[in-house]
């Protein structure tokens, strides 16, 4: 019998416009075509289900009575399977299952008419809305009807667990559909598309193989690939028959996440990570969740290790609904600044044939996504409390995470404060309060810290030198992480450079002498240069330069944002002149007295304060060796 789609939906009373399906179908999502396979494999999955469901209830005698009428024994348990066959001779892809069936007429309710008006509902929903390429959409809702993305003709042969008698029902791309008996003995349906001209890639084995990888790896039902016969391998002599392998499933149906996590060891952590990422390094920890009510999802997540800078925000988290592949990335599930872990969560609660801007808005959402704050934050100070020694191995991979973070989230930050550590100079790790508790009777409140031990070395030592520990930072966030934890907390952070730290005055009296100031500002050849005078401790050290912390910070900041491009110079900063240096005493009675050889030792003085803080310019460290042999001249 012939009927055309329109009528027959028309005849079920309900009315939808029709004529359009087949075509949008065939355009739809192009770059996403990929999915007709996870949408038919799944209804398998689905349809196998409802079985076991029927099978375990009341309605198992029902099961029982079928197998006594048509004389089957009945089922083993793991003998649910879905087969996934490819002919390239007959162009078809055949997608098998021993799940419920379906009787004549639930095929024509399910199919004709349910089947239909869903896939039609969504594309007058969506079409046209312009973020329909952009992931979610189109990965759920088309369901069967997707299968015609790659077939001109899909056939289904069924036959119902309850034992009614088996159907073939045979649609084209036009709509229209015949339906026969069929001679179908076992339970369960065959899908069977007919692959359409110009979409042969589909009957490759690669390429099926890749998206059965993709999209049905954790599938709850068996699933086996029959592919391309491989030719026998030739037997040599004397060699016995090699027992054919049996067939293996491709997915794993108890997906690691599925598993109570006191039930899994690390070695599967690690194996699972290698074999969804195909990343062979290891990552550093992982989080398993397992929210139950009133949230219901469950996933785990690496902390990937990072290798280079550019790596960093290449994280990719999965997520599944019921085991089934749904997107990468999902960046509406995942808080931003832990978009670079990798992982999979397994939802079954999202309504996922929606919107990216439904999940966007959905309080769900957001709380499922405030669960994964939460729980990372507890993993980082589970680590820090118990493992303190791993946890301060892992702290230069993970900081980048916890400050940025931190910076983005201030709920984050207030659950991982704690946990935060610093590195000081020697290489040990603190806390900010382990290193207030040190500086109480010093420096309280003050952090002094380095950005560069080479450039700062000089600085360093004064400090340590007086028992002061300096802390090193120098990564790319560290100047928005200490200016945020400024704000929170009553501390300053000083780079060591920035100024004379109080610890270094020394009592003496202090001079100041205008002659000299002149005289530097001179020798500099920078007339904005500011010169002031300090009593120091260490009598041996003439001079030294300072940049105020602020004047730095902004200037790094406008860097940071482009403002102010590299070329420009650095803030100047400030000539601190040592009174008590007995040296510079001596320097200013010369200047005093306008004595002509007082400005080489200035010149001098001055780019030895230089070079203490930063490399000298080509033209500053030619003065400096003429200046220096010339010294060496007198010496020798
Ligand atoms: P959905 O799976 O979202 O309900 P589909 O369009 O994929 O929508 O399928 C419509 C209906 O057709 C299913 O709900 C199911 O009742 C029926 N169906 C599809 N495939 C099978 C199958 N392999 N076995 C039994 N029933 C099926």
């Amino acid at each position: 019998m012939r009927y055309n789609m329109d009528e027959k939906i028309k005849k079920g009373g309900i009315s939808v416009e029709t004529e359009h399906i087949f075509p949008i179908i065939k355009k739809w999502l192009y770059s996403d075509k990929d999915i007709f396979l996870r949408e038919i494999v799944s209804n398998a999955c689905d349809a196998i289900a409802k079985y076991k469901m029927l099978a375990s209830s009341g309605q198992a005698q029902a099961e029982e009575n079928y197998a006594v009428n048509i004389g089957q024994v009945s089922d083993i348990p793991d003998d649910y399977k879905i087969t996934v066959k490819a002919d390239k001779e007959e162009r078809t892809i055949t997608v098998s299952d021993n799940g419920i069936g379906m009787t004549e007429e639930e095929l024509d309710r399910y199919l004709c008419q349910i089947a239909l008006s869903g896939a039609l509902d969504f594309i007058n929903k969506y079409e046209g809305e312009e973020s329909r390429n952009n992931g979610i959409i189109g990965h759920f809702g088309l369901g069967f009807y997707s299968s015609f993305m790659v077939s001109d003709r899909v056939t289904v042969v069924t036959k119902s667990y309850t034992g009614a008698p088996a159907v073939k029902w045979e649609c084209t791309d036009s709509g229209e559909y015949t339906l026969s008996p069929s001679d179908k003995e076992t339970r369960g349906t065959d899908v069977i598309m007919h692959i359409a001209d110009g979409e042969d890639e589909y009957l490759e084995d690669g390429k099926l193989k890749s998206i059965l990888e993709q999209y049905c790896s954790f599938m709850p039902v068996e699933i086996y690939y029959e592919g391309e016969k491989k030719p026998e391998p030739e037997k040599k002599e004397g060699e016995e028959a090699k027992e054919p392998e049996a067939p293996k499933p491709i997915n794993d149906t108890h997906p690691l996440w599925m598993k109570n996590p006191s039930d899994c060891t690390e070695e599967e952590y690690l194996e699972f990570y290698r074999k969804v990422f195909h990343d062979y390094r290891e990552p550093l920890f992982h989080i398993h969740i397992n929210a139950d009510y009133p949230l219901n999802f469950r996933g785990i997540l690496y902390f990937p290790k990072i290798t280079n800078e550019y790596e960093s925000l290449e994280g990719q988290v999965k997520l599944y609904y019921n085991q089934v592949f749904v997107a990468d990335n999902i960046k509406e599930v995942i808080p931003e600044f832990l978009l670079m872990l990798r992982g999979v969560i397994d939802c079954p609660e999202l309504p996922l044939n929606v919107s990216r801007s439904y999940l966007q808005n959905s309080g769900y959402v957001a709380k499922m996504s405030q669960h994964i704050v939460k729980k990372v934050a507890d993993k980082l100070n589970s680590l820090f409390t118990t493992e303190r020694e791993n946890y301060e191995k892992l702290w230069q991979d993970i900081k980048i995470f916890v400050e940025y973070g931190s910076l983005r989230e201030k709920k984050f930050y207030d659950r991982v404060k704690d946990s935060v550590i610093y590195q000081l100079t020697g290489g040990r790790y603190v806390t900010l309060d382990e290193y207030l508790e040190g500086a109480k009777e010093k420096h309280e409140n003050t952090v002094y810290y380095a950005t560069d031990k080479m450039a700062q070395a000089q600085y360093i030592s004064m400090l340590e030198g007086e028992g002061i520990d300096v802390m090193y930072l120098d990564k790319g966030l560290d100047n928005q992480f200490i200016s945020m934890i400024e704000q929170e907390r009553n501390v300053k952070f000083l780079r060591v450079d920035s100024g004379v730290a109080d610890a270094l005055r020394g009592d003496g009296e202090k001079f100041e002498s205008k002659a000299l100031a002149d005289l530097f500002v001179k020798v500099s050849g920078n007339d904005k240069l500011k010169v002031t005078f300090e009593n120091l401790k260490d009598g041996t050290l003439p001079a030294m330069l300072t940049v105020s912390e602020q004047d730095r910070r902004f200037g790094e900041m406008m860097r940071l944002y482009g403002m102010q491009n590299d070329g420009m110079p650095a803030p100047e900063g400030e000539l601190v002149l040592n009174s008590g240096s007995d040296m510079i005493k001596r320097l200013a009675a010369k200047a005093e007295s306008g004595d002509e050889s007082a400005a080489d030792s200035a010149g001098y003085i001055y780019r030895l304060a230089l070079l203490a803080q930063r490399k000298l310019s080509a033209e500053e460290l030619k003065d400096f060796l003429r200046g220096s042999f010339a010294m060496l001249d007198k010496l020798v």
